[in-house]
């Protein structure tokens, strides 16, 4: 027997509740896993609230990350005690995912716990950490660097957003911090924020192409925020865009890639093959000061994930937080 977190619509609607499972209910896959760790991303939190369109199969049990030990494998790359760490693959989504004591996944998905990780410090970063370092990749790949100038990074004070902060401060940028939870300059000056900026400062309607002020920008909003970010890129200049916190939406024009030549730089975290999964977690062993990860990170129990989710939708949760399972 084990226990996860079970969703289900039908007639009766949308019901999330926490389930006892056999193991013989464990869906296809090579590699049985016991997880220790897992976390609520922004997309968990709309797959257990239901307010966002995440999963596409039912029953599911929730949970896009997870870390812990292998139990049993028919994998040639997976051996009983294995530490595993999985991010994304639709895990959570089209597959049963990791807010459960046990999982059973396809081998392929998984990579090795980071060497200088504990799974639940792996947990702590999430797919929300991996993201913000295919982030810094991503600029890094465009030739952006601090000494041409300001970064931006929206929707600071969450996942995303807080390690990518970390991040680029330790790489040397002088970081910009857009939130919408000014009480929190405290905690992202620690984290390594130069400048705090309202984020009502971006969320507004903007002019296609405004004052050059950025070298560099991670969007983790998305919408208006995003369109502004771009109008006020510099020439040349590189902006990662992981995120929809803001909305969906792009109301921009072609301007700041045609007449300043801005890269609009698209991040996927949740079909990255193996090797660049790998070289985003080696930069987060590089660059994560394992104290500051202490800050970031909260840990709640595994019942408690559905309120937590709610909470985070409504913008109550600062940084990340870990499940334990
Ligand atoms: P969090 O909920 O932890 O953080 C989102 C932050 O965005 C909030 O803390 C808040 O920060 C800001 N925000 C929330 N609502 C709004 C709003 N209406 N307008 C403007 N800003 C808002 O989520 P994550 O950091 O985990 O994820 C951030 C985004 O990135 C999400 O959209 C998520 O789906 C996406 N994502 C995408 C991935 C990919 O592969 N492309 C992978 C991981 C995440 P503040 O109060 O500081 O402004």
């Amino acid at each position: 027997m084990f226990t996860a977190w079970r969703l289900e619509q039908n007639d009766q609607g949308f019901h999330a509740a926490l389930t006892h499972f056999e193991d013989s209910d464990l869906p296809e896959g090579n590699v049985t896993v016991a997880v220790e760790y897992s976390t609520l991303n922004y997309k968990d939190a709309l797959a257990l609230t239901h307010r966002g369109p995440v999963v596409r199969r039912w029953p599911m049990v929730p949970g896009i990350d997870g870390a812990g030990t292998v139990l049993d494998s028919s994998h040639p790359d997976w051996q009983p005690g294995d530490c595993w760490l999985l991010n994304g693959w639709g895990v959570g989504e089209t597959h049963w995912g990791c807010l459960s004591q046990r999982a059973r996944l396809n081998g392929d998905w998984l990579i090795p716990l980071p060497k200088g990780f504990s799974s639940r410090q792996a947990m702590a970063l999430g797919t929300a950490g991996y993201t913000a370092a295919l982030c810094v990749l991503a600029l890094e790949r465009h030739a952006a660097h601090p000494a041409q100038g300001e970064v931006l990074v929206t929707g600071a004070s969450g996942g995303v957003g807080s390690v990518a902060v970390a991040l680029l401060a330790k790489l040397g940028w002088t970081v910009t911090a857009s939130t919408g939870k000014l009480q929190e300059e405290a905690y992202l000056r620690a984290l390594g924020a130069s400048h705090i900026i309202d984020r009502n400062t971006l969320s507004a309607p903007g002019k296609p192409l405004q004052k050059e002020r950025w070298a560099a920008v991670v969007d983790t909003v998305g919408s208006h925020t995003l369109a502004n970010a771009c109008a006020q890129t510099r020439w040349g200049g590189v902006v990662a865009a992981c995120g929809l916190a803001g909305g969906m939406d792009f109301p921009t024009t072609v301007a700041p890639f045609i007449l300043r030549g801005v890269t609009l730089a698209g991040i996927d975290s949740v079909m990255q093959p193996r090797a660049a999964r790998c070289k985003a977690w080696q930069k987060l062993v590089e660059l994560i000061d394992l104290q500051m990860l202490e800050r970031i990170a909260h840990d709640i129990p595994l019942d408690q994930a559905a309120s937590a989710a709610q909470d985070l939708l409504d913008g109550r949760v600062r940084g990340r937080l870990v499940v334990k399972i």
